[in-house]
């Protein structure tokens, strides 16, 4: 956050305002204050929120049953909500070939499950 008034990005701390921490510019003198960022949403409706989203639910839904309308947090809920799909696809992957290698007891796990083997 730069001065609104020169733009200057010289500034010093000068305590808090209202729970915003205020600024001071060192080129113009003039004071001003920055909104802190709101807190963290609470996981319950983060969770709440992926839920839905992995439910199929629309984003405009989600944010009317949980009561963010925010868009940078629906955009975080998004991006988790698909790492998430991302995630649970990989795990899948990774119990069949699991399942392939206690089979065979071949492969990378072989030097792992070696005492298994014989
Ligand atoms: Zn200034």
């Amino acid at each position: 956050m730069n001065c609104p008034k020169c733009s200057s990005e010289k500034k010093i701390k000068s305590g808090f305002a209202k729970g915003r921490q205020r600024y001071k510019c060192k080129d113009c003198g003039y004071n001003y204050t920055v909104e802190l960022k709101p807190a963290a949403k609470p996981d319950s409706i983060k969770k709440q929120a992926l839920r839905l989203y992995l439910e199929g639910s629309g984003f405009r839904s989600i944010g009317r049953l949980l009561g963010v309308g925010n868009v940078s947090v629906l955009n975080r809920i998004r991006k988790f909500g698909k790492e998430t799909r991302e995630l649970n696809f990989e795990s899948k992957e990774t119990e069949t070939v699991e399942v392939d290698e206690m089979h065979s007891c071949t492969g990378s796990k072989k030097l792992l499950s070696d005492m298994d083997c014989r």
